[in-house]
């Protein structure tokens, strides 16, 4: 099994010092079960690679009381797949080959550990008991874009299907002790299975690697539910821990829903995406990319065009999403451009669907009807999904004087009778079906924060 971690950082043989091992030697480090040999396979002044590869003994588990429960069937002690994957051993290998680095000390160079790099990481077998969903919701929040690629139970026979092993690549840049620590509990929470007994230290360790970001992950309950296998008494201490540790109360209030809110709205539109069928989709008005960070994972879509009118925030998507970085074939599938939807443009023609999320809002009312133009009688995709604040929601925000808008740069704001008026035209004249959703929690008399409206192609 094998870890590699890739740094494009300048000089890249700085990973050398963060690591506290050579680059031109290849040394190796016990573990209770197996050896972890450390190594460079790549080392330049703007690439470098550490591989930690584990060489673990399954008949020498077994012996050492902490293998695997031989339950099922007798040979499943010595024949299991713990030699091969990335699993609760890649998380010892890390704690005692990389330690000084998962504790964010370096003796040489005592400023790099706080730099963050731009990282790659590599596992090339890591089993994943929840799929792609449970990689994204796992490494999404953290900043990680994912590339996973589920392995064949076996090459020489698809019909066998599908094996729970998926082949991951995550890219982010941060410092390197908040990436050991990542891997370090995500690994086996992916896996959910533990290679020793847990007890009552295990609840220590999960804090004290998490400290930095368990508190504020919205999978913090499922990450420490499957870190600490269902132990009960465990998890009830672990989840008193991290309360202790929340946000102070009016920061969480203020801050943490609107987050929420939108993050809900992205998935939100995602899954809409996925419903209609689309093989290629356009996030026009993209912004920073966050949509289109949502939907790179998803392999229906084989084509992702993000558009702008601000270069700028093309830029940050860019750099959010390391797409320079992504391997070729990923990098094929997405394109970012600057465009205008207030001029034809032969780019988004042809597209399966597209979205344009708290976009309507922001062009003036001229404006808006040549954008109509563009999108539904020149570029007619097969679906639109378009978002935009309810105004009637507004009454709920006591810091908006009765009147105003939610967003200095917003040229208006609708109620929902203003949007299914203005959707039933578009609708009526460009031989559209039009679906209209509430998008967050619906309040009976005033509706809900953002209004959704969903156009299908008739023909
Ligand atoms: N869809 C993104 C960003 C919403 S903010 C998200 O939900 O996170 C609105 C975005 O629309 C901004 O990025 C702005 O630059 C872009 N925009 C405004 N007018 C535009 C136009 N005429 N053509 C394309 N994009 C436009």
């Amino acid at each position: 099994m094998l870890l590699t971690i890739t740094t494009t950082h300048k000089p890249a043989t700085d990973l050398g010092y963060l690591l506290h091992k050579r680059p031109d030697k290849t040394q190796q480090v016990e573990l209770s079960g197996g050896i972890a040999h450390v190594f460079y396979p790549e080392v330049s002044e703007t690439r470098c690679t550490a591989a930690l590869l584990l060489d673990i003994d399954p008949v020498g588990l077994v012996r050492k009381d902490n293998g695997p429960a031989g339950n099922d069937f007798a040979l499943q002690q010595y024949v299991n797949d713990r030699p091969y994957v990335a699993s609760s051993f890649m998380s010892a290998a890390i704690a005692k080959a990389y330690s000084s680095a998962l504790n964010g000390r370096c003796k040489d160079r005592p400023e790099l550990p706080a730099t963050p790099m731009p990282f790659e990481i590599r596992l090339p077998v890591l089993p994943v008991r929840g799929g792609e969903a449970l990689l994204n919701d796992l490494f999404l929040p953290l900043g990680y874009t994912i590339i996973a690629t589920r392995l064949p139970l076996d090459e020489k026979f698809p019909a066998w299907g599908e094996s729970r092993y998926f082949d991951v690549t995550l890219v982010n840049t941060v410092t390197m002790q908040q990436l050991l620590s990542h891997l370090y509990i995500l690994i086996p929470v992916c896996d959910n299975d533990k290679h020793y007994w847990v007890g009552k230290e295990e609840v220590d360790k999960l804090m004290e690697k998490g400290k930095a970001w368990l508190d504020q992950h919205p999978a913090k309950e499922l990450i420490v539910q499957r870190y600490l296998r269902h132990h009960k008494a465990l998890i009830s201490d672990a989840i008193q821990s991290l309360l202790k540790e929340e946000l102070p109360e009016v920061e969480a209030e203020v801050v943490a829903p609107r987050m929420r809110a939108h993050d809900a709205r992205l998935l939100m539109v995602k899954d809409e995406l996925l419903a209609t069928g689309a093989k290629s989709v356009a996030d026009l008005g993209c912004g920073e990319g966050k949509l289109l960070r949502l939907l790179l994972p998803e392999k229906q879509f084989e084509k992702i065009l993000g558009m702008d009118v601000s270069y700028r925030s093309l830029e940050i998507t860019q750099r959010k999403l390391k797409i320079d970085r992504l391997p070729l074939s990923q990098q094929e599938r997405i394109q970012l451009v600057q465009g205008s939807l207030t001029y034809r443009d032969k780019r988004i023609e042809g597209m399966d669907a597209a979205a344009l999320v708290e976009v309507i809002e922001h062009l003036d009312e001229p404006r808006l009807a040549t954008l109509e133009k563009v999108l539904f009688e020149y570029a007619r995709p097969a679906h639109v999904i378009i978002t935009t604040p309810n105004a009637e929601y507004n009454v709920k925000f006591e810091s908006l004087f009765s009147g105003h808008m939610r967003h200095s740069d917003h040229r208006f704001e609708w109620t929902r009778e203003q949007f299914r008026n203005w959707g039933d035209r578009l609708g009526n004249e460009y031989g559209y079906a039009v679906q209209y959703k509430a998008v967050g929690e619906e309040d009976a008399e005033i509706g809900a924060l953002t209004q959704m409206a969903i156009f299908k192609k008739k023909e």
